[in-house]
């Protein structure tokens, strides 16, 4: 089945006369409950709920390994590095990009490494990234990077950290599992934040974790159903229900994104333009191998920040705001949050769903009008 069937159909019931494809969310504390506990599938509420069965399910046969969804990608984040940095005696060392998603870097600097747990950094594009897995615990992969947009070759890379002794997950949010599947490159671990593309609607907040051993992954249910970083029905239900569009949306957000980042390519006053899908990028090699989309993110550097200030203010249909992944074509300063050491003019700009004529029309008037406000 291709990707665009799958999506629709991952996770439904069987069609039962008389009851809607996709059953609604079930809110529930507790279960009926009579007798042995372990003869019902449901008794409280945080250790299961049939919204989250279904929807499981259906990330398991998209990721090809057993799913858990989790309150946000943070907590599918940790989760992870909890599971397998934490519960060792060994040395404790997570090896992971230096431009990767900013939160990540400062939960592993701030929380992590007082726990006694060596991090250690390098670019994604740079070719002594390998070097920092000798005797790490957890390789964390993000390709694309993010914000940046360089990728590295997951297959090779996953190799060479197991073959040092480590355990590899992806961050795959950026990609995403239409893009790429991290466990049948090899990692042990594919983690995203749903609350970008998958959802694709910029009305909630999830993420999930698809683990290759169902030994792990059923200690890691076992975590989060004590430990409590459960989603709410509501949530999961919303997710099920938008991931039936989501190969649509890709499909046509990557196609704006490149005519976007086509267009941008044409402006003098562009300084640099990144998008894994424009033929002469850099990642462009790797990409076109690697991801069957390159994605609905394109990043691009204006002279200085009042340029790009003035950008996006002059923008209608591009909205200001940040996150990436949904139907509306959203764009901002990235160099505006703490953390991110990025040139000040630079745009991560992430496509939406709308017409690419009215995108690329909106630009190019904001593009002029930023450049000419600043004579
Ligand atoms: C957004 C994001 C996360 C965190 O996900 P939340 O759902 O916001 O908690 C993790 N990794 C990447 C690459 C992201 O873009």
């Amino acid at each position: 089945m291709r990707d665009a069937t799958r999506v629709i159909k991952a996770g439904l019931p069987a069609p039962a006369q008389g009851e809607p494809f996709l059953p609604g969310p079930t809110f529930a504390s507790k279960f009926f409950l009579e007798g042995e506990p372990s003869s019902s599938p449901y008794t409280y509420g945080r250790n299961g709920n049939p919204t989250w069965t279904r929807f499981e399910r259906a990330l398991t046969d998209l990721e090809g390994g057993p799913a858990l969804v989790y309150a946000s990608g943070m907590a599918a984040v940790n989760a992870v590095w909890a599971d397998t940095l934490l519960r060792t005696s060994s040395p404790r060392v997570l090896a992971m990009p230096s431009d990767g998603y900013n939160l990540a870097r400062r939960v592993a600097r701030e929380f992590y490494a007082p726990l006694g747990v060596q991090v250690r950094m390098a670019p994604t594009a740079d070719p002594k990234f390998a070097d920092l897995f000798e005797g790490a615990t957890l390789v964390w992969l993000e390709s694309p990077s993010n914000p940046m947009l360089d990728v590295c070759d997951l297959a090779p890379m996953i190799a060479e950290a197991h073959r040092r002794g480590a355990l590899v997950a992806v961050d795959n949010t950026t990609a995403t599992v239409l893009a790429q599947r991290p466990l049948e490159l090899g990692a042990d671990f594919s983690v995203a934040s749903d609350s970008k593309a998958l959802c694709g609607h910029s009305d909630l907040i999830l993420g999930h974790v698809a683990v290759r051993d169902p030994q792990r992954a059923a200690r890691l249910k076992r975590g989060r159903d004590e430990q409590g970083s459960i989603a709410g029905p509501m949530e999961v239900w919303l997710a099920h229900r938008s991931l039936a569009t989501m190969d649509v949306r890709l499909e046509r957000a990557s196609a704006n994104a490149l005519a976007i980042a086509r267009f941008l390519r044409t402006r003098s006053e562009i300084r640099q333009v990144r998008y894994p899908g424009l033929p002469n990028d850099p990642s462009y090699p790797i990409a076109s191998r690697q991801m069957r989309r390159f994605g609905p993110i394109v990043s691009f550097e204006l002279a200085d920040r009042a340029t790009a200030e003035r950008f996006l203010h002059a923008c209608h249909l591009v909205l200001t705001a940040t996150s990436f992944g949904g139907i509306h074509t959203t764009a901002e300063r990235r160099g505006r949050w703490a953390g991110e050491f990025l040139p000040e003019g630079f745009i991560r700009l992430s496509a939406g769903c709308e017409s690419a004529e009215d995108l690329v029309e909106d630009i190019d008037v904001a593009l002029t009008a930023a450049t000419e406000g600043g004579r």
